[in-house]
């Protein structure tokens, strides 16, 4: 067996010496000191010896495994640092040519509409609210007078989690959540964007849209105080000849409620085909925040008094930059993402 193992020995080292790349090595290495290779092969045989040939033949054995074992670790160090040496050669570097230019990237243009909507009011005096997009049905409907069976539901279909949880369809959950927490404090003056969800699907709709909604609530303030801030935002969004109109609209969660039209950006209120001959566009809805809804979080009606609006940013962008397909927004597009 000795012999056997000496052998193993030569054969494995005379090989070991020829290989020339690490795969060689490796095949090497499995065919001899593998689970099925020759030497371990010999150590598991070594049990049919007798007792006292066992010591010195399994001394020999370990030897020449501890042997192999070195010799291959030496010649795969040698053989990466050969590669490397290789690699190293072959890659001369010109330092005269020209670098490559790093292209920079830019906002989209839904991102530059929300930070120039925020900019406006934060001007005003509004505080920025953060709500989740995941939403109870309470926060989304019911804190907002939209009980169940309401038909207020239908126009806002969303995706349901559970029963009672469902991607928000607007931002007006915000105006609760904020209210809860500022209770029985005012005055409140928040402004919330955020990701909001319906099941609309086309040109003028998309299932996620984004929208911001405001809400200022105090002791003293008037459908007057509404429209005046809603003039200076058309006013800094749109160009200072912006005109504003109220026309009587309805939300569960405001009474009264109105439709905010702008004066046409294309024709100045003459009345063209962009808006319909009529001279106005629709921007926004808004409204004096609904008795109900200040009682649901626990103000007094009686006592505090307050202003809520929504918009949609995607219809903001789309009059500003003068775009008529809204799904440009989402197909990620270069040749229109880069326009702005
Ligand atoms: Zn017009």
């Amino acid at each position: 067996m000795e012999q056997e193992i000496l052998r193993i020995k030569e054969k494995a080292f005379s090989e070991l010496e020829a290989a020339r790349t690490l795969e060689e090595l490796q095949t090497i290495k499995v065919k001899y000191l593998g689970k099925k290779g020759e030497l371990t092969r010999v150590l598991r045989e070594m049990k049919e010896l007798p007792p006292d040939e066992r010591p010195r033949t399994g001394q020999l054995a370990n030897e020449v495994r501890a042997f192999l074992e070195s010799e291959l670790d030496r010649r795969f160090q040698n053989l990466i640092e050969q590669e490397k040496q290789k690699q190293l050669a072959s890659e001369a570097i010109d330092v005269t040519l020209p670098g490559r230019p790093v292209r920079r990237g830019h906002r989209h243009p839904l991102t530059l509409i929300m930070n120039e909507i925020e900019e406006i009011f934060t001007g005003m005096g509004f505080e920025i609210a953060e709500g989740p997009e995941v939403e109870w049905d309470y926060y989304n409907f019911e804190a907002l007078n939209i009980p169940k069976g309401h038909p207020a539901r239908d126009m806002q279909d969303s995706f349901y989690i559970t029963g009672e949880m469902l991607l928000r369809t607007h931002t007006s959950p915000v105006q609760v959540r904020t209210l809860e927490k500022t209770v029985p404090r005012v005055p409140v003056r928040i402004i919330a964007p955020g990701k909001v969800y319906r099941r609309d699907d086309d040109a003028t709709h998309s299932p996620m849209f984004h929208q911001v909604e405001g809400l200022l609530v105090d002791r003293h303030c008037t459908l007057g105080d509404l429209k005046g801030v809603l003039l200076t935002f058309a006013r800094q969004m749109f160009g200072k000849d912006r005109e504003i109109r109220l026309r009587p609209s309805f939300f569960p969660f405001t009474e009264p409620s109105a439709e905010a039209d702008i004066s046409c950006l294309n024709c100045q209120g003459e009345g063209c085909r962009v808006c319909s001959g009529t001279g106005w566009l629709e921007i926004l809805g808004a409204g004096m925040v609904h008795p109900k809804v200040l009682e649901n979080v626990g103000y007094d009606p009686e006592e505090v008094v307050g202003f809520a609006f929504g918009m949609g940013v995607e219809r903001i962008a789309l009059l500003k930059f003068g775009i008529n397909d809204l799904r440009l927004f989402f197909e990620s597009d270069l040749r229109f993402l880069q326009q702005f």
